[in-house]
């Protein structure tokens, strides 16, 4: 790898993620994202079926010309590269926007696909806000596939321009992931793991875990290790190796993930730690968008900050009594996109992965994945799935060719 510290620096640099983070998660996995999908294509096959009539039937599958990829800010190069790469591997030219709170990556990208020598004009990078240059790419008559990532509701706007068009689109949107904690979980193991689901990246990952639901006989255990956790977080300047908890991406999203602390207390919540700005930051950092991790207690399931989705560093925590209960209330939400079960009991784990209404359901861990297993949302987190699958009909046209043999 050779570009690992000039992306990471970059990465960092743009969203305020701690270099730590970049270094180990965003760029390595954008550089496994064109990997997978470079190799995955070469063992695609084609259908053939010999019928009675002397026909063989067969399938091709084309690219289907020009693909728009669009991602967020939040792992601009890692979510980047996941679209790109199988819109490439499968032959299609690319017009690709990156989030302008966030172009660095996207930029330098596209000078090292220059530099490997990709032909002008198969990988080409728009920078411009979503309003303006993303929506007109989105409506252009040229753009034959959309494979968008970000908000449901941007995800709605775009799912009706393609339908205008006629166009193919596979959108994967937010999440409001609930994790569920059972009395029978090793606390010890277990709490650093929901302190990682909850808080990575600020929070500020579509499949961070902001609702967790304790069952409720280790409900004070849970509370008091887990906020012993969430106050040992190191908050700071992003690019010290020391630092756990960056900034937040932008003024304008610091202020709504305030306003959400604000409706917490203002819904009967309590704050058990955080909600505030941290009192000490070095003097480079002073300027940044820092928000301290936040902990709520004594919200319903029902309330705002429960429902709706808060892409920052607060958490809600709930206690439940029973497996139902606690299944209602995961269910609960127009999202759909994961959930995590930690429990010793497996019977227990696969009844609730079964019935969770989640795309994916981790037991006993988070963000772990095989890139061959399909990513996606149920309900208003998405429609479709990446896949090595679903992503290569996504960019592909299927077309069959049937040939009578008898003539
Ligand atoms: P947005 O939906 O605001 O933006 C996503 C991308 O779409 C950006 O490049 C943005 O450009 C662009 N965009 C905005 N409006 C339009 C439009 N009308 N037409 C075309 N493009 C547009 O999301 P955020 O950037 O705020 O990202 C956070 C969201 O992404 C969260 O909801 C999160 O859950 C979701 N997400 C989902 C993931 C998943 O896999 N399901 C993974 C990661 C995030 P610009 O920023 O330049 O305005």
């Amino acid at each position: 790898m050779r570009n690992l510290e000039a992306l990471a620096g970059a990465e960092s640099r743009d969203t305020g993620k701690p270099l730590r983070l970049a270094r180990t998660l965003d760029i390595p996995r954008a550089v496994a994202n064109l990997r997978f999908f470079a190799t995955a294509v070469l063992h695609e096959s084609s259908e053939a079926y010999q019928t009675d009539e002397h026909a063989l039937n067969v399938t091709l599958r084309r690219p289907v010309g020009v693909a728009a990829c669009i991602s967020p800010w939040n792992l601009p190069l890692y979510l980047f590269t996941w679209k790109i790469a199988p819109a490439l591997a499968t032959g299609n030219c690319v017009v690709g926007k990156p989030s302008e709170l966030t172009p660095m990556t996207a930029f330098r990208l596209g000078e090292i696909a220059c530099e490997a020598g990709l032909p002008p004009g198969v990988l080409n990078i728009v920078h411009g806000a979503g309003a303006g240059a993303g929506a007109a790419l989105v409506e252009h008559p040229g753009v034959d596939a959309i494979s968008f990532t970000g908000g449901t509701r941007t995800g709605g706007l775009i799912g009706q321009a393609a339908a205008r068009g006629f166009k193919k689109a596979a959108l994967e949107l937010g999440g409001k992931n609930p994790t569920l904690v059972f009395a029978d979980a090793d606390l010890d193991a277990v709490v650093p793991e929901v302190v990682r689901a909850a808080f990575s990246n600020q929070g500020q990952i579509c499949l961070c875990g902001s609702r967790v639901l304790v069952e409720a006989s280790r409900y004070d255990a849970f509370l008091e290790r887990f906020t012993a956790a969430v106050r040992a977080l190191r908050l700071g300047d992003p690019l010290d190796p020391e630092t756990d908890q960056g900034s937040l991406v932008s003024a304008a999203h610091r202020d709504k993930v305030l306003s959400y602390v604000r409706l917490a207390e203002a819904e009967g919540g309590t704050l058990l730690c955080g909600g505030g700005r941290p009192a000490a930051l070095p003097e480079r950092c002073r300027d940044g968008f820092f928000l301290e991790p936040t902990v709520v207690t004594q919200l319903g399931p029902e309330c705002r900050v429960n429902q709706e989705e808060v892409f920052g560093p607060l958490v809600s925590v709930i206690p439940f009594t029973d497996e139902r209960e606690v299944l209602a209330w995961a269910n609960g939400t127009t999202y759909g996109l994961s959930a995590s079960v930690f429990t010793r009991a497996l019977d227990r784990a696969h009844r609730l992965a079964e019935r969770l209404e989640s795309g994916t359901v981790w037991i006993n861990c988070w963000l772990v994945r095989d890139l061959r297993v399909p990513f996606g949302g149920m309900k208003q987190s998405g429609i479709g799935r990446e896949s090595i699958v679903e992503t290569v009909l996504d960019m592909t046209e299927q077309k069959t060719i049937v040939v009578n043999e008898a003539l």
